[in-house]
């Protein structure tokens, strides 16, 4: 007889994201994607040029579990320039698959059992499920989708014996939200006060629109001493799919990190990190990625002004945030695929990004597309019957 294997699930709630799902309605309607974010461009070519080297030179079996030194030291060189904090290459540095791993890491190591961690919400969609894959608990600190500033008040008045760690994500998913410097100050008080663990989410770190600055947890002393940042190289070169990131750490977090890293992927994909490494050197191949953006955001908004949205700028990362209560009644769920399917326009509902149902009004859109392909979005849009 044939066992049966009954599974019990360890995440009952969770279904297929709601990236994969909207980006196969769009694909079903050919729609065009502003729903999942990616570029629709591709990396430079001498950033592929050097890949190939590398492939071509036989940097084709297992790296170091920690990663390839040459791009550790690359990371620190580059994270010492930006923040004046120095991350030991050896010691301090490890290179993930993605931020995601970085992220499902950090949490592994530092949830037990019955802990909590403070999450802002909307929140990127993985930092939940690895919480709960860890026994422990989130508490949400819930904020509207065009929310201006954080009230610190809300956040200690969620923090509880059991609290742990708290993750943050500056510039924001889904919101395009940035941090300022008091808000990094209001944490590392708060994270000095109740012994906590920060993640830090950086991934959007050099998409950063008029003027303003990153304030990376790094740059903070009191801060970057508790806290894993996670960063990746998948929005800085165009490179989603490459799926390289890394985890910054003091020595003895990083002792934690890598224990888990080693036995989820052990090493990440050699010639990659060789070419990288290289890339880095010049960094003219990342700091005109803002301007490049915000051209792009702001050509976007100027083409959906007469739709009818209310919005505010995004300040960073490459996602827009329009909310339609002037609209319709309609739910985000419901729009966001009634402007797939009719539109041919596909957004994310940023409901997606809450634990509790909400009713936001809000979507959505990714402008790391080509210019033509953001007007005819936007022209498609402003045909939509309301
Ligand atoms: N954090 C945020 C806020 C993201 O938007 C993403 C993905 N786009 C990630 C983490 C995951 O990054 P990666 O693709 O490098 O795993
Ligand atoms: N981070 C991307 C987004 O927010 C999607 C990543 C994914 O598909 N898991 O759209």
């Amino acid at each position: 007889m044939l066992a049966k294997a009954a599974i019990r699930s360890k995440l009952p709630r969770v279904g297929t994201t709601i990236f994969t799902k909207m980006s196969k309605l769009a694909e079903e309607h050919k729609a065009i994607n502003l729903a999942q974010g990616f570029p629709e461009f591709d990396c430079e070519p001498a950033l592929q040029r050097l890949v190939t080297k590398y492939l071509s030179q036989g940097k084709n079996q297992y790296a170091p579990m920690a990663g390839v030194m040459k791009l550790r030291e690359a990371i620190s060189k580059k994270v010492f320039t930006a923040t004046n904090k120095e991350y030991h290459p050896e010691t301090e540095i490890t290179i993930t698959s993605g931020a995601t791993e970085a992220l499902y890491v950090a949490i592994t190591a530092v949830v037990h059992p019955g802990d909590e961690v403070i999450v802002f919400e909307p929140a990127y969609d993985s930092y939940v499920p690895a919480i709960e894959l860890n026994g422990g608990t989130p508490v949400f600190v819930t904020l509207h989708p065009q929310y201006e500033s954080i009230d610190w008040d809300v956040v200690r008045s969620k923090i509880s014996p059991k609290t742990k760690a708290i993750i943050i994500n500056t510039p924001h998913n889904p919101t395009g939200n940035v941090w300022k410097l008091t808000d990094l100050q209001q944490l590392a008080a708060l994270a000095e006060k109740h012994d906590l663990t920060v993640i830090s989410d950086e991934v959007y770190e050099h998409i950063i629109f008029d003027g303003r600055e990153h304030i990376s947890a790094a740059s903070i002393p009191a801060l970057a001493k508790r806290t894993f940042l996670c960063g990746s190289f998948g929005k800085t070169f165009h490179t989603t799919g490459w799926k390289i990131g890394y985890c910054l750490a003091p020595k003895e977090m990083s002792v934690e990190f890598r224990k888990i890293h080693q036995f989820l992927v052990f090493s990440v994909v050699t010639p990659i990190q060789f070419a990288l490494a290289d890339y880095l050197e010049d960094p003219t191949h990342y700091l005109g990625l803002s301007a490049f953006y915000q051209q792009k955001r702001d050509l976007f908004i100027n083409a959906i002004k007469d739709v009818g949205f209310t919005l505010r700028p995004s300040e960073g990362s490459f996602f827009q945030n329009v909310t339609y209560e002037n609209l319709t009644d309609e739910n985000d769920r419901q729009l966001a695929e009634r402007l797939t399917i009719e539109a041919g326009v596909a957004s994310i509902p940023v409901s997606a990004f809450y634990d509790q149902v909400t009713n936001y009004q809000t979507l959505r859109f990714c402008f790391a597309k080509n210019d033509e392909t953001l007007l005819r979005a936007a022209e498609l849009l402003g045909k939509v019957t309301w």
